[in-house]
C-alpha cells in the first residue's frame, strides 16, 4: 500500500530510475520501437505507484520503459501526484497552525484571567472612626481624611463611639449627600471589645484619583453619616 509521504515519493523515484535504466539497455541493444499497445490510464497510475499488483514482468513494463508517449503520461500522473501531497501538507500545516494559535490564545487567556484574580485581590485597609466626629448631611468639619486605593479594597470600619450594632451599608460617593455612588457594601457590625466594626469589599478601581465621601447608613437609622475620603 502506497500512499504518501517521503518513503513512497523516494521509492517513485528508484522506480523511475529503474525505468530509465531499462529504457537504456533497450536502447543500446538497438530495439527503440515499444513492444504492444500502450495501456490504459489505470494501470499507468498503478506504475507509478508502483503498486504491489503489477508484477515487474508484466510485459507493459517493458513497454511503458520505451514509449515516450507513456513515459510522459507517467511524468504527468507524478506531477500531480505530488501536488496532492504538497496541498495535503500544506492543509495539515494550516490544522497545526490553526491549533498552535488556538492553544497560545487560550493560555494567553488563563494567564490574564490569572492575573485578573491575583490583581482582585482586595487590599485591606482599616479606619478608625472611633474617635471621628459624625455629622448628617453637612459640611464635615476638616478631620481625619481617609485614604484609599484606587484598587479592590477590603475595608473595615471601627465605627464611632454610641454607633448601634446591626446591619450598615458603606459607600463611596462623590459628594456629601450621597450622589454619584463609587461603590457599596453592606454587612452587618461585629461588636468586638466594645466597638463596632464593619467589614465590607469596595472595588475602587474606577475610581479617579480625587475628593470622595466615605458613608455609613444604619440599617434603621436610615440617616448617613459622610468622612472625607481621599483616593489616590
Ligand atoms: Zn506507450
Amino acid at each position: 500500500m502506497n500512499s504518501f509521504g517521503r518513503g513512497s515519493s523516494r521509492a517513485e523515484d528508484r522506480f523511475e530510475a529503474w525505468l530509465k535504466q531499462k529504457h537504456q539497455e533497450r536502447v543500446l541493444s538497438g530495439q527503440t520501437e515499444p513492444p504492444g499497445p500502450c495501456p490504459d490510464e489505470a494501470f499507468l497510475s498503478d506504475l507509478s505507484r508502483r503498486s504491489k499488483s503489477i508484477s515487474l514482468s508484466d510485459p507493459r513494463i517493458d513497454h511503458a520503459a520505451n514509449c515516450p508517449n507513456c513515459m510522459n503520461r507517467l511524468q504527468v500522473i507524478r506531477q500531480i501526484r505530488s501536488s496532492e501531497r504538497k496541498r495535503l501538507a500544506l492543509g495539515l500545516s494550516a490544522v497545526c497552525l490553526f491549533v498552535a494559535c488556538g492553544l497560545i490564545g487560550w493560555f494567553g487567556y488563563q494567564n490574564h484571567h490569572r492575573q485578573m484574580v491575583a490583581t482582585a485581590v482586595p487590599v485591606s485597609k482599616t479606619v478608625d472612626l472611633w474617635n471621628t466626629g459624625t455629622y448628617r448631611g453637612e459640611q464635615p468639619n476638616p478631620l481625619q481624611s481617609v485614604v484609599l486605593p484606587s484598587a479592590p479594597v477590603r475595608l473595615t470600619i471601627v465605627l464611632p463611639r454610641f454607633s448601634s450594632p446591626g446591619q450598615y451599608l458603606v459607600a463611596v460617593t462623590r459628594d456629601e449627600r450621597g450622589n454619584g455612588v463609587v461603590a457599596e457594601g453592606i454587612a452587618s457590625a461585629i461588636s468586638n471589645g466594645g466597638q463596632e466594626k464593619v467589614s465590607v469589599e469596595l472595588d475602587l478601581r474606577s475610581a479617579k484619583a480625587g475628593a470622595y465621601f466615605l458613608s455609613t447608613t444604619h440599617e434603621q437609622d436610615q440617616a448617613a453619616y459622610y468622612y472625607p475620603l481621599q483616593i489616590k
